[in-house]
């Protein structure tokens, strides 16, 4: 019996002993707990080993003593253990200070014990096995002892029960296992007593290794699957899962509301959505992926759906899987965007990247169809703007685009170029003049409010598409070319872009490569046209520009100026001009005619691309002339555009001793209601009144309410372009002061002038 207990306890203990050594290894939160509750138990067993084989009575004593000690310490350390365990908060460590300080009271009253044998004292015995054995005999105090162990182990059970009937039901195992090991060491503890072997000691091992295993090594085996099955339920991804066999396995929440018969979501060929998965499931496709549209009702449903099937480690089908992701909001919210990248947000028209992209593709899918690249551009809109006002410019445009698509179903893309100049895409044979606005009576435009019917007019420039070498903006631009060479023209409304116009264009390239040899080899020059009194006195001379090329000859100003005003170059042009101008007044200030004056043209683009007011002061100061002999001629069209800027930049032009005129009044938007804001030295009436017209009475009209106005405003008036005595005749009947024409003199060079006027 001694031997069998001993070889059992040897075994306990080194079971115990590799508990201990694991639980510190293992580093988990109770590693120190659980090691103490083991050091403890795996003392007692040892403890009570020895009790069984010494044969002093007084070493005996000592070490039941000894365990009764571990014994009370090892419940402590339960206790302790299971608050943890259960995690619950003593919140005052009071109460923990109290039970150790019970726990060594016991000790003491242990020690004690050899001296006042209170609570137990040793007697032989002789067990049924024929050997003697030290039996303990009990004590008045020994129930007080196990009173405390008693009521830790109360404590210690019912926590673990209450925390294994509140923890969810995987944990409830683990809870309910110690508590039932605790209770079983207090049942063996107290059956033990009167027995001289003590089995509860095996309770204490037990317990001490059951605790390691539930607290640091267990895990429910259940816990795996379903924290699986929960992760997938919260997943905001679609799970359907089947067999080898197609049955359904398990899904989750977000697929299961997918598959709801009263979503009614459909298949393009009408299968519910769960057909539809079982269907394709049931193919032997190995796996894919792609992007998949469903529909409930009229609406899209955009699904990204993928399927993956498992394989066991022989490569048998053990199942498979879809994951399903609602994509439907991404990809509206994706169509928003690219529609919004590729249309114009005011008229609904492709914007101009997206018209070139879709016409280039088609132009080169489409080798052999005859195309139009039509461009057309909006007459004046800049007045409708400024005049109806810009909400009124975005109304004719968002109308002026709804009648063009109507207009042109069989276009291939309608788009907006840019402000008021549209593009189109048509097959040739769908081409209609009337079609782009010929009956412009079909966009009018009708401003209710202030009873206006406002005419919209627009150009039509054609580029004939041969091929899909040119890219579409090319094609446009050369469209929008073409229509530069009808602006203006009341007469025509619609060019092509052909061998005229690239020939034109050809030339004004070449022009622009001469300019800079030009200006530097001094081929370009002045001329002048005096300007005179009705009485025919020279009073100064417009300053009128001319070009004269080596190879080239004479090239006139209205073919140059114009080319230069559209690419900006004739800044340099007329800062030269300018300068010759301030030299030739020098000279003549110097031979004494410094009454003579010298009017130099200033184009619209000089206002915009240089500082005149620097370049002018600059220049007059360098020759240290007087600025009122550098009159300044610049045009209607020019102010009008920016009017405010303009007047503040003449106001300091004047403020500065310069004379500044209004060229060609009458030509541009001309109002006699801008007469009066204009702020200027001298009004220079176009020589567009004097030319024959079927009206000339009503010409003449206009020209007398002009010069009227102009002189009640304070204002001299010069007239261009007289050409007989005629015209000298009633301009000056109608008062005004000064002339410049044919009739007096046509532009001269320099030395000619000077022989005729300066001496
Ligand atoms: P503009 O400023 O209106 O100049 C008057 C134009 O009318 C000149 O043409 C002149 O030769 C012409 N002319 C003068 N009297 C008569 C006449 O009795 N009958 C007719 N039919 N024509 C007459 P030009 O020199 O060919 O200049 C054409 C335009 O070129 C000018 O019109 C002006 O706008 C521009 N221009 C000329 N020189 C310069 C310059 O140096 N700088 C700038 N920016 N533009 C210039
Ligand atoms: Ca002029
Ligand atoms: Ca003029």
């Amino acid at each position: 019996m001694r031997i069998f207990v001993n070889v059992l306890s040897i075994a306990v203990l080194i079971i115990i002993g590799y508990c201990i050594f694991m639980s510190y290894r293992k580093k988990h939160r109770l590693s120190k707990v659980v090691g103490r509750i083991l050091i403890v138990g795996w003392a007692i067993v040892g403890f009570d080993m020895l009790t069984h084989v010494v044969t002093s009575e007084n070493l005996w004593m000592f070490l039941r003593t000894g365990r009764l000690i571990l014994s009370s310490w090892m419940m402590f350390f339960l206790f302790r253990f299971s608050i943890e365990y259960v995690e619950m908060r003593i919140k005052r460590p009071v109460i923990k200070w109290i039970m150790a300080g019970v726990m060594i009271a016991d000790s003491v009253s242990a020690v004690a014990n050899f001296f006042t044998k209170h609570l137990f004292w040793v007697q032989k015995t002789v067990l049924f096995d024929g050997e003697a054995y030290f039996e303990m005999e009990m004590g008045e105090f020994l129930y007080t002892h196990h009173m405390i162990l008693l009521v830790m182990a109360a404590i210690c059970i019912l926590s673990l029960l209450y925390k294994g009937f509140t923890a969810p039901k995987f944990y409830r195992q683990k809870y309910m296992l110690i508590a039932a090991m605790t209770l079983a060491i207090v049942v063996a503890g107290f059956l033990s007593i009167p027995v001289p072997i003590d089995i509860s000691l095996f309770g204490y091992a037990f317990d001490a290794i059951c605790i390691y295993y539930c607290a640091l090594v267990y895990t429910p085996q259940k816990l795996l699957p379903q924290t699986l099955m929960s992760v997938a339920d919260g997943m905001s991804v679609g799970l359907l899962m089947y067999d080898a066999d197609g049955n359904k396995l398990y899904v989750n929440r977000y697929a299961k509301d997918l598959l709801q018969e009263d979503r009614k979501i459909i298949s393009g060929l009408g299968h519910t959505f769960e057909e539809w998965c079982h269907k394709r499931y049931m193919n032997p496709e190995i796996e894919w992926s792609n992007e998949q549209v469903f529909y409930s009702g009229d609406e899209e449903i955009h699904f990204e759906i993928s399927l993956h099937r498992l394989e066991d480690s022989r490569k048998h089908l053990q199942g498979g899987y879809y994951l399903i992701q609602n994509r439907t909001e991404e990809v509206k919210k994706l169509r928003l965007e690219r529609y919004f990248a590729t249309h114009d947000s005011l008229t609904g028209l492709y914007n101009k990247e997206y018209f070139c992209e879709i016409c280039d593709k088609y132009i080169k899918n489409h080798l052999d169809e005859d195309l139009y690249m039509v461009c057309t551009d909006i007459k004046d809109f800049k007045m409708i703007n400024d005049f109806l006002g810009t909400k009124t410019g975005d109304m004719v445009l968002a109308n002026f685009a709804k009648k063009l698509k109507e207009s042109l179903p069989k276009a291939v893309a309608v788009g907006r170029w840019s402000n008021d100049v549209f593009s189109v895409l048509i097959p040739k044979a769908e081409y209609q003049e009337v079609l782009f606005g010929e009956e412009t009576r079909a966009f009018f435009f009708e401003d209710t409010d202030n009873n206006v019917l406002f005419p919209i007019v627009n150009y039509v420039g054609i580029f004939e598409v041969t091929g899909g070498a040119v890219p579409a903006s090319v094609m446009c631009d050369r469209a929008r070319m073409a229509i530069t060479t009808v602006k203006g023209d009341y007469n025509k409304r619609v060019a092509y872009y052909d061998d005229k116009l690239r020939e034109n264009i050809r030339r004004e390239q070449e022009l622009v490569g001469y300019l800079h040899d030009a200006l530097r080899d001094g081929q370009i020059t002045v001329h002048l046209q005096p300007q005179t009194t009705a009485d025919g006195k020279v009073i100064g001379a417009e300053a009128l520009v001319r070009w004269f090329h080596p190879e080239k000859g004479t090239i006139s100003p209205s073919e140059f100026v114009p080319l230069f005003e559209k690419n900006g170059l004739i800044t340099d042009v007329d800062r030269y001009i300018w300068e010759l101008a301030c030299k030739l007044l020098r000279k003549w200030k110097d031979e004494g005619h410094d009454d003579m004056y010298i009017s130099v043209n200033v184009s619209p683009r000089d206002l915009y691309f240089i500082n005149i007011y620097k370049v002018l002061t600059d220049l007059v100061e360098k020759y240290e002339i007087d600025p009122k002999n550098l009159k300044l001629e610049i045009t209607e069209t020019a102010i009008v555009l920016d009017f405010k800027r303009q007047m503040e930049l003449i106001k300091r032009l004047r403020r500065d001793g310069f004379i500044v005129e209004m060229d060609d009044f009458g030509s541009g938007y001309s109002s006699l209601n801008l007469l009066k804001d204009l702020h200027v030295d001298i009004l220079k009436i176009d020589m567009v009144f004097l030319k024959k017209a079927e009206d000339e009475e009503r010409s003449k009209k206009i020209l007398q309410m002009i010069i009227s106005l102009s002189k009640n405003l304070g204002m001299p008036v010069i007239t261009e372009g007289v050409e007989n005595e005629e015209q000298l005749k009633y301009l000056s009947e109608m008062g005004c002061d000064m002339f410049q024409g044919y009739y007096f003199a046509k532009p001269m060079d320099i030395e000619t002038f000077e022989k005729t006027y300066l001496n």
